[in-house]
C-alpha cells in the first residue's frame, strides 16, 4: 500500500544533499581507493570531534561495532553482560557473537531505558560490562550507570545506535562510558546509502586493536595479531558520511522541531503516553512512540488516514524464536513484554512536514488513550 504519510522518506530527506553526495561518491571513483583509504581516516576524525571522543573507529555495521567492541575489551566465553530486555535484537546478538551471555533488565516505564535500580540484583562473578542503549534517542541515566558499574568494577558501554547527536549534562553521547557503537544504518540519524558504523572511546589502544580487528587482526600487511573479522567501512560510505556529517545539526533541528509538535500538541491526558526525558538529557530524536490503550486499533485507523506506523519493537529478543530456547530461563521481564504490545512509533524524519505531524497528532488525540502500568 501506498501511504500518504510514509513511516520514512530517505529520498526526500537526502534530497538538498544531492549535488555534495554524487560529487563524493565520484570522486572515491576516481580516486581509485575503495576500502581503507582517506575518506575513511577523515571521516574517523571528523566524528570524532563531532562527538568529543579521543577516537573513532569506523565499521561496516551497527552491529559489527558493537561486537567489535566488546571483543576490544574481551568480552567473551563465560562472560555476562547486562542489557536491557526492550531493544532492537542487535544489542543482544553482538554479546552472544561473542560468546558471552546477555542479563536482560527491564526498562523503567516512562523513560524506556534500562532501570538502573534493578542492575544490583542480576550482578554475578561473571558480570562483566552493562550494554545500555539510549532507545529513540533519548540518553539513559549515565549518572546512575557510571555509579552502579564503577562500584561493581564493570565496563559501561552504550549502544548509540539510535541515539547519535544526544547529550548527557552537555557531552555528545559518544563519549559516554567506556565505549559506545554507532549504526550508520540508512533511516539513522546519520544514515550512510548502506550499512555502515563506528565505535567511539577515549581509550585510544583499544582503538587501534578494533582498526585491526575490523581487518583481519592484521597490524602491518599479513602481520595478523589475532582471528579478526572482516568488518572495514567502506571510503563510499565514508565520503558520503562526511557529507551528511556536515548536515547533521540541521537534520537533528528538524527531527527535534517535529517532535516538539507531536509532544506540544498532544493532548493533556495522552502526556503519560509520551517517553519522559531525564532533566540532564538533550535528546536527539530519532523514534518518535506512544505508549496506548488499543494500540492495534489506533494503528489500524491511522493506516486508514493513509498515514503508516510502526512498532519499535513488536517481540522482545526474549520471545523471538532466536533466543526463546536458550538454555537457563528468562526473566519474566514484564515491562518489556508490555511495552511491545502498547508502543506505536509515528513518522519521524527531516522531510517530514510540519502540518502532516500536526494531521497525525489530531487523529491520536482524538481516537487514542494512554496506556497507564498497573504498579
Ligand atoms: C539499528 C540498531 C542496531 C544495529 O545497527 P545495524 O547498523 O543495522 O547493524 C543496534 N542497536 C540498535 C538499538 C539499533 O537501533
Amino acid at each position: 500500500m501506498i501511504y500518504r504519510i510514509p513511516f520514512q522518506n530517505l529520498a526526500a530527506d537526502s534530497r538538498p544533499l544531492r549535488h555534495d553526495i554524487t560529487q563524493a561518491i565520484a570522486k572515491v571513483l576516481d580516486s581509485g581507493v575503495y576500502l581503507l583509504g582517506p575518506e575513511l581516516a577523515a571521516f574517523e576524525e571528523e566524528f570524532a570531534a563531532y562527538l568529543n571522543a579521543d577516537a573513532v573507529v569506523g565499521v561496516s555495521s551497527g552491529l559489527a561495532a558493537l561486537k567489535l567492541m566488546l571483543n576490544a575489551y574481551d568480552i567473551g566465553p563465560g562472560d555476562e553482560v547486562i542489557v536491557p530486555g526492550n531493544t532492537y535484537i542487535a544489542t543482544w546478538l553482538a554479546i552472544s557473537h561473542v560468546g558471552a551471555r546477555p542479563v536482560p533488565v527491564d526498562p523503567d516505564f516512562g523513560s524506556r531505558n534500562i532501570d538502573s535500580s534493578l542492575l544490583e540484583a542480576v550482578v554475578t562473578d561473571r558480570t562483566k560490562a552493562v550494554l545500555a542503549v539510549h532507545l529513540y534517542g533519548v540518553p539513559c541515566n549515565m549518572d546512575s550507570l557510571q555509579e552502579f558499574c564503577s562500584r561493581h568494577g564493570l565496563f559501561l558501554f552504550t549502544d548509540a545506535a539510535q541515539s547519535c547527536g544526544a547529550k548527557w549534562d552537555g557531552e555528545r553521547s559518544g563519549c559516554l562510558g567506556d565505549a559506545s557503537a554507532f549504526s550508520f544504518y540508512p533511516t539513522k540519524n546519520l544514515g550512510a546509502l548502506g550499512d555502515a558504523g563506528a565505535v567511539a572511546t577515549n581509550d585510544i589502544e583499544r582503538a587501534e586493536r578494533i582498526r585491526r580487528l575490523r581487518n583481519y587482526g592484521m597490524k602491518d600487511r599479513y602481520h595478523h595479531l589475532e582471528k579478526g573479522d572482516n568488518n572495514k567501512l567502506e571510503e563510499l560510505h565514508a565520503a558520503v558520511l562526511r557529507v551528511k556529517l556536515k548536515h547533521l545539526e540541521t537534520s537533528l533541528q528538524q527531527r527535534n522541531r517535529l517532535a516538539e509538535v507531536y509532544r506540544q500538541r498532544l493532548s493533556g491526558n495522552l502526556q503519560t503516553a509520551l517517553q519522559q526525558i531525564p532533566s540532564q538529557a538533550d535528546p536527539a530524536w530519532h523514534i518518535l512512540t506512544l505508549t496506548i490503550e488499543e494500540r492495534n486499533r489506533v494503528q489500524e485507523r491511522l493506516r486508514q488516514e493513509g498515514v503508516q506506523t510502526l512498532v519499535h519493537y513488536p517481540i522482545p529478543p526474549h520471545l523471538t524464536p532466536a533466543y526463546k530456547n536458550d538454555p537457563g530461563n528468562w526473566p519474566k521481564l514484564p515491562l518489556s513484554t508490555t511495552l511491545a504490545k502498547t508502543l506505536i512509533s509515528l513518522p519521524l524524519y527531516p522531510s517530514l512536514r510540519e502540518e502532516d505531524a500536526v494531521f497525525i497528532v489530531e487523529i491520536i488525540n482524538s481516537e487514542a488513550r494512554a496506556f497507564e502500568p498497573s504498579t
